[in-house]
């Protein structure tokens, strides 16, 4: 099949690179040059593991290309998918200025019968909007085309994205038209030759599929949070409720860690947007409106104990962190716990030397030549002079580190882990002072 995808981030290009590796004439479109330029430089503008190798491939193999050309992809393929941004908006709500002028462009150049799926993560009755913004642009030019429009939310996870594409747990396909249907039963065949995964319904109920995932596994990381702060002030160990609750098969062993906040591009604003499109439909989304309270004090959890042992004042203090990713396996630092805790150690006037082994390019790019932050390119060189460790993200690197050298290393030998990475005990006869989440 020939397929257009709009937008070329981390759901655009590991679509496009997926999709042409089962065979397909895949385009990948962006408005963005330098990506492109990047791309056809057979290089990625995003750190995603696997990603490049398929992409190699696939451009090798003439099955995947790149443009800026928004004509050409319009007429290229027979499905377009937008898989563009859709940040939030002042107001909290889904901004989908980028979503409807791909819509739009899709509608002026278009010339013969497109489905138009919709990836990217959008409130309900966006496909109304996009059909009406294409047909918008068909009636301008007297162009009698027809055209579907279907929402398809995309579930792969950052850091694992290649995988969880090539292997869905389930395929959303919200449309309400067969001939649409019957096209996205055969572009994703390839992807459920095992048992059927895809599940037809209509759109809205698709597009609120998307918002309900991930509201839900923000709302259980908010609640865990929660109940580690109690847990600390009552003497429990958060960890082993955690083992003691997630072996109840309807609770299940998922996202039930507690830490330093939720962050990165999704969990954010889709319950920011989630909220407000139950405002704007007069419903107040209390447990939601809380899970996103928790998690804006939660994300400040590390600095309160670091507050708690330093004193409100830190100024001429410096700190070793280990980790700026939002999570592991990415350079993604939308939204990051990180960028909160850097920024308020700055304010207390605190100084940072940190290290993360795919993200310091993107907090450079974030944090410009800040003098008060300091890259090191090995973890132990962050603690070098350091008052203490701060740890943000759960590298898989930072699991077993040597704690006689962190010892040493650090002036005072504290360690401030937003990730539980460790046990109190070995930390304990490490000689060190530790400070988990929610760890009595
Ligand atoms: P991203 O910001 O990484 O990429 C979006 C790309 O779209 C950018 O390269 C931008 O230049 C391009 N773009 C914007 N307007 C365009 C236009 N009119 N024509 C062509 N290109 C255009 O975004 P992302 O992380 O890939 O997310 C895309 C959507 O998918 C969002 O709605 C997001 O919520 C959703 N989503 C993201 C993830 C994730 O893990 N990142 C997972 C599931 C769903």
């Amino acid at each position: 099949m020939k397929i257009t995808v709009v937008g070329t981030g981390y759901v655009g290009l590991v679509s496009g690179a997926c999709l042409a590796d089962v065979g397909n004439d895949v385009l990948c479109l962006d408005v963005d040059p330098a990506k492109i330029r990047t791309l056809e430089e057979g290089g990625i503008p995003i750190h995603e593991p696997g990603l490049l190798e398929i992409v190699r491939r696939n451009v090798a193999a003439g099955r995947l290309s790149f443009t800026t050309d928004v004509e050409y992809a319009a007429r290229f393929g027979a499905i377009q998918f937008i898989a563009v941004g859709t940040p939030p908006d002042e107001d909290g709500s889904a901004d989908l200025q980028y979503v409807l002028a791909a819509a739009r462009n899709i509608g002026r150049h278009m010339d013969g019968y497109r489905v138009v799926v919709n990836k990217s993560t959008v409130p309900v009755g966006t496909g109304d909007k996009v059909r009406a913004a294409i047909a918008a642009e068909l009636g301008a030019r007297g162009a009698d085309l027809s055209f579907s429009v279907v929402s398809n939310p995309e579930f792969l996870k950052e850091g694992a994205a290649v995988e969880d594409f090539m292997r869905p747990d389930r395929i959303i396909v919200g449309a309400e038209d067969e001939r649409a249907i019957q096209l996205m039963r055969e572009l994703y065949g390839p992807f459920q030759r095992n048992h059927e995964k895809l599940l037809v319904m209509d759109v809205r109920s698709a597009e609120l599929t998307k918002y309900a995932a991930n509201a839900m596994l923000a709302t259980r990381i908010s609640f865990m949070n929660e109940l580690a702060n109690l847990a600390e002030v009552l003497g429990a160990d958060i960890e082993l409720v955690r083992q003691g609750i997630g072996s109840d098969p309807r609770i299940g062993w998922h996202f039930l860690y507690a830490g330093c906040g939720y962050g990165g591009s999704c969990f954010p604003k889709d319950v920011k947007a989630l909220v407000s499109t139950g405002r704007e439909h007069g419903r107040d989304l209390l447990i939601l409106n809380s899970v996103e309270q928790a998690n804006d004090a939660q994300k400040l959890r590390l600095v309160d104990k670091i507050v708690a042992r330093f004193g409100p004042d830190l100024s001429g203090m410096h700190f070793g962190l280990w980790g700026l990713a939002f999570k592991p396996n990415t350079d993604d630092m939308r939204d990051a716990p990180s960028r909160v805790v850097i920024g308020e150690l700055f304010r207390r006037g605190a100084t940072v030397a940190a290290y993360d082994p795919v993200a310091m390019s993107e907090a450079r790019r974030i944090f410009g030549d800040d003098p008060r932050l300091r890259y090191v390119d090995r973890p132990m060189a962050a603690l070098e002079g350091a008052d203490a460790l701060v740890i943000v993200t759960e590298w898989k690197e930072f699991r077993s580190p040597d704690f006689v050298r962190v010892r040493e290393l650090l002036r005072h030998p504290v360690v401030f882990d937003g990730r539980n990475m460790y046990e109190p005990v070995t930390m304990k006869r490490a000689g060190l002072e530790y400070h988990g989440i929610g760890r009595s």
